[in-house]
């Protein structure tokens, strides 16, 4: 069995990641937001990716002031910017939730043509005036 991850979503992008993996912010006292490197800062966190372009949609959109009821002002951004300058790459790369690592994804099958005899839905138009003509076989 997959040990349990928790997941938390970016509040930038939404995506949803193992809590690790992702960079929390807290809302400290000042209505200021810091980076809680430790994960455990008491207070209202909210999370994002690793990665420079979260945190860039996250001033834009307002998500983190959404998120944490704050006005985040410029320069606390210019903080959270040079973190994420100094530690983290432009943009964020694709995950793997070690949780479903044990799950197989399966991709899903294409058919790969339909069965001999052609277009299936022209048999059906060629049968559909006698709704009844399957009976016949
Ligand atoms: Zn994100």
């Amino acid at each position: 069995m997959p040990k349990h991850v928790p997941l938390r979503s970016c509040v930038a992008c939404r995506e949803s990641k193992p809590k690790r993996e992702l960079i929390r912010v807290v809302r400290v006292a000042d209505d200021r937001i810091e980076i809680d490197r430790s994960g455990k800062k008491n207070g209202r966190g909210a999370y994002f990716c690793p990665a420079q372009e979260c945190f860039e949609s996250g001033q834009k959109r307002r998500a983190l002031n959404h998120a944490l009821d704050i006005t985040v002002s410029p320069a606390n951004w210019d903080e959270l910017f040079t973190y994420a300058r100094e530690t983290l790459p432009v943009h964020k790369v694709p995950t793997r939730i070690p949780a479903m690592a044990g799950q197989v994804v399966r991709p899903i099958k294409r058919l790969q043509g339909f069965p001999p005899g052609g277009d299936p839905s022209g048999t059906r138009n060629a049968a559909g005036t006698r709704s009844k003509g399957r009976e016949e076989r």
